[in-house]
């Protein structure tokens, strides 16, 4: 075991630090396309004094309305073509335009500095580390660097689902979690489905014909009641009731004006014929969502039958999740494994909720995936962002290990290649 600061040479790591500073000091928010090709450019040009072959493109995007740029860097494509790229991803965008960053203690506070432009200047301090060693990256290494993660932009999910479809292994420079003295990956990531409850009831006047109405507010009150009780902790599913609006029909088919009859005591004496429920269910094991939503789906069945009324369910696609049992569960075990070697413990995390870039794989349970790759820091998406430098020196380290390992050592003829 060492310490990881003796793994790491002084000089590399305060060039690392630099750059971060310098990409936290570019503006990129999601959306400013003139800010994003400042970060593209800047890390482009790193890149390519490391060795790597990297070009910006400009994709289409009908969000933003015009095209933003995604960078491609990519090691030695001429060697080992006959299986898919060790594609690793990151964002070039921000949720926030930059402040200036500054150092505060171990802390590099800056817009981005932790999520994730801390993760890119990881992989170039890497890169650095592997030369100084004399080893070089896997030469089917690509890197793809998107423009609008950050408000789940459609170049994020196009990018990760054309390159994943042959990838050998996806590696995310996306921050881990500080867990106390510990640090985690990502092994495990739900995935999504979203659902739509709609109950048609018969409308009648609650005093004159209260037993000839069937109420719809009660019907989809009962279904969400018993939809969240599938819920389960422990790694189980979830389902939330994201919103849920009923009332007669003049109400709820016209909620942009009908609105105002909130507090008022008009209608009150209509028995409610029309219900609409929209949320989601999110699940971890791949297993979960069709036995889910087959529940829900005889749930609402059920209920329809029950209180008489018409009730439609439907589903939007599904959002698979990575299984944290999946084919990557030997290399996260071993990523722990380099870092108590350099002297810090990592964990794995089995069970992260938001939605990533695993999730927009093909299958993301056909490759490899090591997620959370970035240093953790706090205040992720605010004016108080922060990195741990502490972290940045492990996980530079870490990421050059790893990289070390997947690759077979410095080619001859390869840029990185030192000595005779
Ligand atoms: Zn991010």
């Amino acid at each position: 075991m060492e310490d990881a600061s003796a793994a790491l040479p002084e000089p590399l790591f305060q060039r690392a630090v630099g750059l971060l500073r310098e990409l936290t000091a570019i503006s990129s928010p999601s959306g400013d396309a003139g800010g994003l090709h400042q970060m593209a450019e800047r890390l482009a040009g790193e890149l390519r004094e490391r060795g790597l072959t990297a070009e910006i493109r400009e994709e289409p995007s009908t969000e933003a309305g015009r095209p933003l740029p995604v960078l491609y860097a990519r090691g030695n494509p001429g060697t080992g073509a006959s299986r898919g790229p060790l594609l690793l991803v990151g964002h070039l965008d921000t949720v926030l335009a930059a402040t200036p960053p500054r150092l505060d203690g171990d802390r590099l506070v800056g817009t981005g500095a932790l999520d994730m432009k801390g993760g890119l200047a990881t992989l170039v301090g890497a890169l650095d580390l592997l030369r100084h060693r004399g080893q070089a990256p896997p030469p089917d290494l690509l890197l793809v660097a998107v423009p609008d993660e950050e408000v789940g932009g459609e170049l994020s999910r196009a990018v990760v689902r054309r390159w994943g479809e042959t990838a050998r292994a996806l590696w995310v420079l996306e921050p881990g979690e500080p867990a106390g003295e510990a640090e985690t990956i990502v092994a495990g990531r739900r995935g999504m489905v979203q659902w739509r409850l709609e109950v048609q009831g018969t409308a009648a006047h609650s005093g004159l014909h209260y037993w000839e109405g069937r109420s719809a507010v009660t019907a989809a009150a009962r279904w969400a009641l018993e939809a969240e009780r599938y819920s389960h902790d422990q790694g189980g599913p979830t389902v939330n009731i994201g919103r849920l609006v009923a009332g007669d029909s003049s109400f709820v088919d016209h909620l942009d004006t009908a609105h105002a009859l909130l507090g008022t005591e008009r209608q009150l004496n209509v028995v409610p014929d029309r219900a609409v429920a929209e949320g989601e269910m999110r699940f971890l094991r791949p297993e979960d969502c069709g036995r889910m939503l087959k529940y829900l789906r005889e749930l609402a069945e059920d209920v329809g039958i029950f209180s008489r009324t018409t009730v439609t369910f439907t589903t939007g696609p599904e959002i698979p999740p990575v299984n944290p049992e999946g084919p990557h569960a030997a290399l996260c075990r071993r990523a722990v494994e380099l870092a108590a070697a350099r002297g810090w413990r990592l964990e794995i995390e089995t069970d992260r909720g938001g939605i990533s870039f695993p999730n927009f794989l093909p299958d993301p349970n056909r490759l490899p995936i090591l997620d959370g790759l970035g240093p953790v820091g706090s205040g992720m998406h605010t004016r108080d962002e922060s990195v741990s430098l502490e972290s940045l020196r492990r996980r530079i380290v870490l990421l050059a290990d790893l990289l070390a390992e997947d690759g077979c050592g410095a080619e001859p003829g390869h840029p990185y290649r030192s000595g005779p």
